[in-house]
């Protein structure tokens, strides 16, 4: 791949991996025990007033974040995995097939791990 290129998609996962972390801070807190997960926060609700109203307001805005974090928590595991090849050379390579992934996939969706051929089939 053309380094100019690779630079600039390279610059494209880092700005969207910071989006991300930040996005996902607001409401969610990074997993110590496993690296790139991430937990909803639930600091609100003590078991005594589980019954409440009001926490019966929390567990349904808990239950609505969980999507929003899983989706947000894979996106941005695919844009360090796209990161890790980048580091190792081997960006821009589809996982499928091992040919290089169409650039203008690349810069639609930098963190692609595919190339065009396998999309129409899925
Ligand atoms: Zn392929």
């Amino acid at each position: 791949m053309d380094k100019k290129i690779e630079k600039q998609l390279r610059e494209k996962l880092e700005t969207e991996k910071k989006r991300l972390t930040k996005d996902l801070s607001a409401f969610a807190k990074k997993d110590p025990k496993m690296k790139r997960n991430w937990i909803t926060r639930f600091p609100f609700l003590g078991m005594n007033r589980l019954h409440s109203d009001e926490s019966a307001d929390e567990v349904e805005e808990y239950e609505n974040l969980l999507p929003v974090e899983y989706v947000l928590e894979n996106r941005l595991k695919d844009i360090e995995d796209a990161l890790d090849k980048v580091k190792k050379g081997i960006y821009g390579k589809c996982e499928l097939c091992g040919k290089e992934i169409e650039q203008k996939r690349l810069m639609v969706a930098p963190e692609a791990k595919t190339c065009l051929r396998h999309i129409k089939k899925d």
